[in-house]
């Protein structure tokens, strides 16, 4: 837990959030400013600022955000098809440096 985050907050159930999965892993929560009809953030619980560092014991992490996506997906045919993004750095978009996945569905993108 790193005090000033606001992820770690939410994951201690020191600031609320709408939480839609949990796991003792990961955490996944409706994003407070959505960006599409469904945005999600799937939040490692432990504290890890960005990819870069990632250390070989937390690669865990990575699979297990995927697999979460992949959870999310099965248990709504709407969201078949979405978009799973992170941000690393400041300058690639990061604003939140504890590390979390965008989930976006439920609408057509522009291509990457
Ligand atoms: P980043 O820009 O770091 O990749 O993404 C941070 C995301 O966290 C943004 O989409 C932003 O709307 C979301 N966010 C920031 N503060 C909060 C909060 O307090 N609660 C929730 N649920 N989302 C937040
Ligand atoms: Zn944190």
């Amino acid at each position: 837990m790193s005090v000033d985050c606001i992820f770690c907050k939410i994951i201690a159930r020191e600031v609320p959030s709408e939480i839609i999965e949990e796991t003792e892993d990961i955490i996944v929560i409706k994003d407070i400013k959505p960006q599409a009809p469904i945005h999600y953030l799937l939040i490692p619980k432990k504290h890890i600022k960005d990819i870069t560092s990632f250390e070989r014991t937390d690669c865990c992490y990575g699979s297990k955000m995927i697999l979460m996506a992949q959870r999310l997906a099965q248990q709504n045919p709407q969201v078949a098809e979405f978009k799973f993004l992170i941000n690393n750095g400041y300058k690639a978009g990061q604003r939140i440096f504890h590390v979390h996945a965008h989930f976006l569905a439920g609408s057509t993108f522009a291509e990457v």
